[in-house]
Order: structure tokens, then C-alpha cells, then sequence
């Protein structure tokens, strides 16, 4: 407990000196949301499914297996009543109080903009967005929720939601977006990410200002060395700050 408050004084501290604090954050941002995560004790990896979820959101299963993956998918990734928890909140208040200029996030719930988040880099697209690979066409994604099978197009098309499935390109607009966003921060919170996914958790390196905190439970795969680390739940603290 004394650990927690004395995050919580440090990380104050530390807030109230940053003028562009940069977040980048991952799926455990979202756990208290209810929305699962892969690695944690209750997230996606330990659950029983005929394949593991990387191979089920990679491009070839997409491809291969349309039926099966938006069968996944509608159970596992489509939360539409998701709600924004704590730490999705305190990150859209310290954007409108000056302190924060960027989250950079590899969740693709929408929680950030729906907590009332502006500059938000979607590393890994949006649940919220979907398109025919034929002809383009933007398609509503509670028709997705709503039906089953494959959702088509009216002009017959496959629909796929804008989201970057392993073996897929990140979008380079974005990319370019989030590197200099983290270049030019003075602080970086990593919240919620077991930094296991490339290229994303690779952005961290470009980071060049003075404080670096991490808020996970247990520690990420990276190395941590020089890193201030709290172990803690990042809606429980955020919400304490
Ligand atoms: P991950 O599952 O690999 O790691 C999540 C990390 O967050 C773990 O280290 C876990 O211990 C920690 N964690 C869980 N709950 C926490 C909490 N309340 N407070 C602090 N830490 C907590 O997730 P990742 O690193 O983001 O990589 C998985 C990939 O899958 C990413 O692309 C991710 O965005 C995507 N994904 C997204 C969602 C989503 O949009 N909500 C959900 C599942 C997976």
C-alpha cells in the first residue's frame, strides 16, 4: 500500500512537470474495461481455441478462413459496450489540461476517443471502421456485431475491418504520426502492454526525454533497465491520481 501511494506521489510529480507527455499503451489498458487481453492470467492465450489468437487475426487465416475468423473475432475483439475505465479518462483529461500531447495505442476498442482522447495513434486500426476489399465501401460495423457468417458487401464483396492483422503492414501515416510523437515528448508512460508485439513496441526506442514510467502487471519483455516501474493496476492508480 505505502509502494502504491508512493507511485502515485512520484508519478504527480512527475505529471505536473511534463508539458507533452506521450502514452503509449496496449491491450491491459482495457482489461478493466472487460475486454481480454492475450498474455494475462484470464486473457486470450489461455483460453481453449483450435488455434492460438495470433495465427486466427494474422491475413492468411482472414483469407483463408473468413468464416472462422469473424466468428473469433464477433466473440473476442467486438466490444462495443465497452466502457472507457479509469485510466482511458485521466489520459483525455491530462490532453485537455496541456500535459499530455499524444496516446499511441495498440488497442483497437476505440476507448481513447470514446473517453474523450484527440490525438490518438491507432497502431493497429479500429474495430470501428470496415470496408469492402472490392469496391471500398465503409460498412457499419453493428451489422458485423448483429450478423453472422462473413458480412458482404451489396456489391458482393468480402468486408474487413480496419485492423492490422499479423503479417499485415502498419499504416505509415500513423506510424510516421506516433515516432514523432514519442520523439518529441518529454515523458513516456508505457501503460498495459507486455511489448511482445513488433514493430509496435519498438517505437518506445525513439523516445529522447528525461522520464520513462511503466505501468504494467508484471513486468513487460523488454528491457527495463533505467525505467521507473510500477506494478500496479493502471485504472486503479490513474484512477488515484
Ligand atoms: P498483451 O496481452 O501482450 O499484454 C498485456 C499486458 O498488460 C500484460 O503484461 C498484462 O500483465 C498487462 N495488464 C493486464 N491488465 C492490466 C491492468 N489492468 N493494468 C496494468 N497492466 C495490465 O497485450 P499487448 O502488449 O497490447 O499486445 C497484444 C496485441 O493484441 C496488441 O496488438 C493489442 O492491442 C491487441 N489486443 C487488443 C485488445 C484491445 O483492443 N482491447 C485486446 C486484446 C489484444
Amino acid at each position: 500500500m505505502q509502494d502504491f501511494e508512493a507511485a502515485v506521489q512520484n508519478l504527480r510529480r512527475i505529471l505536473a512537470a511534463s508539458r507533452r507527455a506521450v502514452f503509449f499503451g496496449g491491450a491491459g489498458v482495457s482489461t478493466e474495461s472487460g475486454i481480454p487481453d492475450f498474455r494475462s492470467q484470464d486473457g486470450l492465450y489461455r483460453q481453449k481455441y483450435k488455434y492460438p489468437p495470433e495465427r486466427i487475426l494474422s491475413h492468411s487465416f482472414f483469407m483463408e478462413h473468413t468464416e472462422e475468423f469473424y466468428e473469433f473475432y464477433r466473440e473476442k475483439m467486438l466490444c462495443l459496450n465497452a466502457e472507457p475505465n479509469a485510466a482511458h479518462k485521466k489520459l483525455a483529461q491530462w490532453e485537455k489540461e496541456g500535459r499530455l500531447a499524444a496516446v499511441v495505442t495498440q488497442n483497437i476498442d476505440g476507448l481513447h476517443q470514446k473517453a474523450g482522447s484527440k490525438n490518438v495513434f491507432e497502431l493497429h486500426g479500429s474495430i470501428w471502421r470496415n470496408r469492402c476489399m472490392r469496391c471500398g465501401m465503409p460498412y457499419p460495423v453493428q451489422r458485423i456485431a448483429k450478423g453472422g457468417g462473413v458480412p458482404r458487401c451489396p456489391c458482393g464483396g468480402t468486408v474487413k475491418p480496419d485492423v492490422v492483422l499479423y503479417e499485415e503492414p502498419l499504416d505509415q501515416a500513423v506510424l510516421d504520426g506516433a515516432v514523432r510523437a514519442i520523439s518529441a515528448a518529454d515523458t513516456l508512460i508505457i501503460g498495459g502492454t507486455s511489448l511482445n508485439v513488433y514493430p509496435a513496441a519498438g517505437l518506445v526506442e525513439f523516445f529522447r526525454g528525461g522520464n520513462v514510467v511503466v505501468v504494467n502487471r508484471g513486468a513487460p519483455a523488454k528491457d527495463m533497465r533505467g525505467v521507473y516501474f510500477i506494478d500496479a493496476k493502471i485504472g486503479e492508480l490513474f484512477s488515484a491520481l
